[in-house]
């Protein structure tokens, strides 16, 4: 497996590869979630390409960005395991100009629910991930639905930009009790870990209440509203696959969406229905 620091060293050997391309963006201190992404591109394409940037533009002031979790040398072996070809791991230094020209999504659906709360964060999603698909030129880049508002931004890039590339959503990784794997999960200590609990819990109380014959998405976020009471809720919203808020589910159109704080940890989770 190569590991590539600088751009031009990753653009230099993407070149030699003149068959399909799968790509994985990460941040790194990669668990089940990444791994499942990277198997898909392993499965899919004659080379995969894994990048760990813990890209300093889509965190806002006062955000994580310091303390994230870093976990390199065993990234490293998780990705040699799984049958990665190359990994991309630049320095904010060789990725970004001091006076650049930037990226702004969308000014209605990026700056709703998680644009909302971390205005700005798409922004620098789009701009890295812009980035790291002309450095890497991939045929596919996987994407995770946990993070749904970002995939949709992402396709919505892919699509008004005209790239190339084809955008692969993968599903969300749970732990055996529910809980969404997420980088940030080490945060939690035992007791937040129970709260936490509660996010996919009120995803799974509503998918019953829409299973049995409920629709009327007030009537829905108030029940997940209760469940998630422990919680410090940031938002529950019900939106269909345009990210569109609904007054009522469409199955097979909707996606359920909370985000809440459990102490000082910032979670997200969503379930598709
Ligand atoms: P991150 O390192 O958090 O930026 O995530 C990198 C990619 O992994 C993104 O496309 C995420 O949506 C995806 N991802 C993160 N957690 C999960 C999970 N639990 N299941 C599936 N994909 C995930």
């Amino acid at each position: 497996m190569k590991t590539f620091n600088k751009p031009k060293e990753m653009q230099a050997y993407r070149k030699t590869i003149t068959k399909s391309v799968g790509f994985v963006p990460t941040m790194g201190a990669l668990h089940e979630g990444h791994i499942s992404l990277i198997k898909q591109s392993v499965e899919e394409n004659e080379t995969t390409i894994v990048s760990i940037f813990v890209n300093p533009t889509q965190f806002l002031e006062g955000e994580d960005l310091e303390s994230y979790p870093s976990k390199i040398e065993a990234d490293l072996k998780i990705c040699e395991l799984a049958g990665v070809d190359a990994v991309f791991l630049p320095t904010a230094k060789t990725m970004y100009e001091s006076d650049e020209l930037r990226i702004t999504a969308p000014k209605i659906k990026g700056f709703i629910l998680e644009g909302a709360k971390r205005p700005g964060h798409f922004d620098g999603v789009l701009q890295v991930v812009l980035k790291l698909f002309n450095i890497t030129s991939p045929t596919k880049a996987y994407f995770g639905k946990k993070d749904a508002q970002q995939l949709f931004m992402i396709e919505n890039m892919v699509k008004h930009l005209f790239l190339p590339i084809m955008i692969v959503p993968c599903e969300i990784v749970r732990e055996g009790d529910g809980l969404a794997l997420s980088s940030r999960n080490v945060y939690l200590s035992a007791k937040e870990r129970e709260i936490a609990l509660f996010l996919s819990k009120s995803l799974k109380y509503a998918t019953k209440q829409i299973i049995e014959g409920e629709r009327d998405t007030a009537k829905i976020k108030a029940m997940m509203e209760e469940v998630l009471s422990a919680t410090e809720l940031e938002y529950v919203e019900i939106v269909d696959r345009e990210f569109n808020l609904l007054k009522e589910v469409e199955i097979g159109d909707s996606i359920l969406l909370v985000a809440a704080r459990v102490g000082t940890t910032r979670l997200i989770d969503n379930m598709w229905v």
